[in-house]
């Protein structure tokens, strides 16, 4: 059933002249608006046979062998265009798929690839995709704890799992040959993250992540959103954000804890002290806002968007989430 909604799909596409734009190997940059197709896709060779596919907002890779295509996050809003695009550079069957992790916005196609296909993800992904039940998701075939190597023809894939940060299960996703790291949802070349800090599940985990990421030998970073590929100076720009907001936070914190607040507002305490707590709240993310906004506007796109989500959640990570000296514990793990 897959296979015919696929081609119905296809035709459709291609009678409609929604077709992407095909690019072999050009240089990566910001102006992915100028090589949009139609139906404002992109889809570019990096290296090597390692293809990236953009609708502008989403983002993913695809790598092709002369065994076959292991194809990264079945993308529901390209859907079908994602599997078009794919036979637009090869008659290579797709013989993997792997899940970045549990999102849907990210997997939510891959219902409509090959069925023969086997499903990677790591062990925390299966979990909560059995859970979730959804048929839009299939569970994972595949499943692994800390590290897989996949191994298609001459092509090969790391799939390495960290620890939690923007979710559960979140892999970074090497190709080692091409020098291309994939993390999703954590770094979004050129914008502050989407709000919350990208839905961070961990914050902590999420500011590690840049490390980890760093840690890598890349040239090109995928980070599943955003219109345009990222590098190692885009992940360095995002951790240092992370930094600033970790460092702003913490001194709007401890310039005014809530009992100095509730101490200034009596008529709060009269009402409702829980309100008060909220009030606080505000108070500090107004602070951490307008201590960063005048560095981070003109640096990343979205900052007055979203700044003061990124504050809140990171006031709320100091108050339940964060441990002491987090950046040397994460020295230590690195040298160790
Ligand atoms: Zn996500």
């Amino acid at each position: 059933m897959a296979d015919i909604s696929r081609r119905t799909a296809i035709q459709a596409l291609a009678a409609a002249g929604l077709t992407p734009v095909i690019l072999r190997s050009m240089p990566s940059g910001p102006n992915a608006e100028e090589r949009k197709g139609a139906a404002g896709l992109v889809l570019k060779e990096i290296r090597d046979g390692l293809w990236w596919l953009s609708d502008g907002a989403y983002n993913t890779m695809f790598l092709v062998s002369s065994q076959g295509v292991i194809a990264i996050d079945p993308l529901p809003t390209l859907g079908a265009r994602y599997l078009e695009s794919v036979s637009k550079v090869t008659d290579r069957p797709i013989t993997h798929v792997v899940y970045s992790h549990e999102h849907l916005d990210h997997i939510g196609a891959a219902n409509l690839f090959p069925k023969s296909a086997a499903i990677v993800a790591q062990s925390e992904t299966a979990a909560i995709l059995r859970q979730r039940q959804d048929p839009r998701r299939p569970p994972p075939t595949t499943t692994f704890g800390e590290r897989f190597v996949l191994n298609v023809g001459e092509q090969t894939l790391h799939l390495e799992y960290k620890g939690v940060n923007h979710s559960p299960g979140n892999l970074f996703i090497y190709a080692p040959k091409q020098r291309v790291l994939m993390l999703v949802d954590v770094i979004y070349p050129g914008y502050v993250p989407y709000p919350g800090l990208g839905v961070a599940a961990d914050v902590p985990g999420y500011i590690d992540a840049h490390r980890q990421a760093l840690s890598y030998d890349f040239t090109e970073f995928i980070g599943g959103h955003v219109d345009r590929i990222g590098s190692r100076a885009d992940v360095e720009r995002s951790l240092e954000f992370a930094l600033d907001l970790k460092r702003a936070s913490e001194e709007a914190l401890a310039e005014k804890p809530f009992p100095a607040f509730l101490g200034e507002h009596p008529e709060q305490a009269t009402g409702s002290t829980w309100f008060a707590h909220d009030d606080y709240e505000t108070d500090r993310v107004d602070r951490c806002y307008k201590q960063l906004i005048p560095k981070w506007a003109p640096i990343l796109r979205g900052a007055e968007r979203s700044l003061r989500s990124h504050c809140r959640t990171m006031i709320v990570a100091l108050a339940i989430q964060m441990p002491p000296d987090r950046g040397q514990s994460v020295q230590k793990e690195g040298r160790s």
